[in-house]
């Protein structure tokens, strides 16, 4: 019997222990942490042999193949050795893969995965299509093989999963955009990441389709690197050589496989960068032979994802934004760009080597105040304060909440868009965003 040894057990490594032990492999779970209740009981329900707080090396390099958590680094102790011993080590999206003949829908980028992820789900699901969502959001893509027989999976990709995908196929395979993120994973070697996010089309054939956007510089680049198999779909806001989706004159169009059109006013999702999102959403839509007036019907009605410009509560004329999962200065970018009021932004945290320039000429234009929110404010301080505006220096949500309540004026808006992961002060990106929302709620 084959021995499958699955590193890391959480949502990913349980699924994909509990597809192994359907498939008839020998498998064997360890983790270097505590395993969470509920995997363990998921695992033990089944007889599924592991260990936690430790990787024991008898147990490991015995395997016939390795299913590694994304959250595992290459160059992790174990998986060196486990390469040195020439056992194959893949994703749980790569093993999942081999047991389905669903159509596989896969959404990666830098930023708007798991908005676009979503957005597809939903159009599938108005459709009435028999669809699973997997990836990063929800349960994983192996437990829905090994439990559900879904006809369609729509998958959000990080750079991590695809790292270690060889064989996976997408049937049609969306990459948003590439900015730098996570190089600390990729040797500081921007190059690295990149090659990363382009596995997303490998294995694809004439049948398939690859979905852009057209105006990224890097993706242009690229493209030319590779001789893609796939029909190539891209995307722009303007009606550019090619591009089978864009705007004019505040309309959305959709040219194939079926044309059509919507007002930009009827989407669900506001802002420049959602309506990337919802193009590449309306794309794929299009593609799977969704009927136009289902596109256009859940495009309007979605209802969005928490913490991704998510509006609060208007408190005295004040608009409450929460955009915690802005971990990237790229996606304060787009944030501050959807800004239609003068706005309180509230950013820091955890600083990833930010460089606050792409965001400053935005700044200028769009905020009235700034509020500091981190153990660490002095790069903030040094980079905006000379800006001239209202500035406040926290350490807590509620503090920041009452700062910006201090500076707001009825038909203002306050932000939070950190441009930072949030692990200086709280527990997640969404733990910073409920207690923004709790706060706000409380005012
Ligand atoms: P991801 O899953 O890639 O992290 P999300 O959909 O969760 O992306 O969005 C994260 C943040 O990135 C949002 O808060 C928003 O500010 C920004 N964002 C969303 N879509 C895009 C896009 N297409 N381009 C740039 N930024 C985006």
């Amino acid at each position: 019997m084959k021995r499958i040894v699955v590193l890391g057990a959480g949502e990913s490594g349980t699924g994909a222990a509990v597809l192994a032990q359907k498939k008839g492999f020998d498998v064997f779970v360890s983790d270097m942490s505590s395993i969470k209740d509920k995997y363990k009981q998921m695992l033990n329900e089944r007889g599924i042999c592991w260990e936690e707080g430790k990787h024991t090396e008898e147990l490991i390099l015995n395997a016939d193949e390795v299913i590694k958590s994304p959250g595992i680094p290459n160059d992790a102790p174990m998986i060196l050795k486990i390469k040195e011993r020439n056992i194959p080590v893949i994703s749980e999206i790569e093993f999942a893969g081999r047991y389905t003949h669903a159509k596989m829908i896969c959404i990666t980028g830098s930023n708007g995965k798991t908005t676009t992820t979503s957005l597809i789900y939903h159009i599938f699901r108005s459709a009435g299509l028999n669809v699973g969502l997997a990836g990063n959001i929800g349960q994983s893509l192996a437990l829905q093989v090994a439990e559900k027989n879904y006809d369609y999976y729509i998958i959000e990709l990080s750079s991590f999963q695809l790292d270690n995908m060889y064989n996976f196929r997408a049937n049609i395979a969306i990459l948003m955009n590439i900015t730098p993120d996570h190089l600390d994973r990729y040797d500081h070697n921007m190059q690295n990441y990149i090659d990363a996010k382009f596995r997303i089309i490998q294995n694809q054939t004439k049948d398939d389709a690859f979905i852009f956007w057209n105006d990224d510089p890097i993706i242009q680049r690229e493209l030319k690197k590779y001789g893609i198999q796939a029909k190539l779909c891209p995307f722009s806001e303007i009606k550019e050589n090619g591009v089978i989706a864009y705007t004019e004159d505040n309309k959305l169009y959709f040219t194939e496989p079926i044309a059509f059109n919507m007002e930009e006013e009827e989407l669900a999702l506001t802002g420049r960068h959602n309506l990337y999102n919802s193009m590449a959403a309306g794309i794929s839509a299009n593609i799977a032979g969704i009927k136009k007036q289902t596109i256009r019907e859940a495009l309007s009605d979605f209802k969005g994802v928490p913490h991704r410009l998510e509006r609060v509560k208007t408190v005295n004329g004040v608009e409450y934004i929460n955009d915690s999962k802005a971990t990237n200065v790229n996606s304060c970018w787009y944030a501050l760009q959807s800004m239609t009021n003068p706005t309180i932004l509230i950013l820091g945290g955890k600083d990833k080597g930010n460089d606050y320039n792409e965001i400053k000429d935005l700044v200028k234009e769009k905020c009235c105040g700034l509020i500091y929110m981190g153990l660490h404010n002095e790069k903030l301080h040094d980079f905006f304060d000379g800006m001239g505006l209202p500035v406040a220096d926290v350490q807590s949500m509620k503090d920041a909440i009452d700062a910006a309540r201090n500076m707001a004026k009825p038909g203002e808006t306050v932000l939070l868009s950190p441009c930072c992961a949030s692990f200086d002060l709280f527990k997640s990106y969404e733990d910073r965003g409920d207690q923004f929302k709790a706060c706000v709620n409380a005012l």
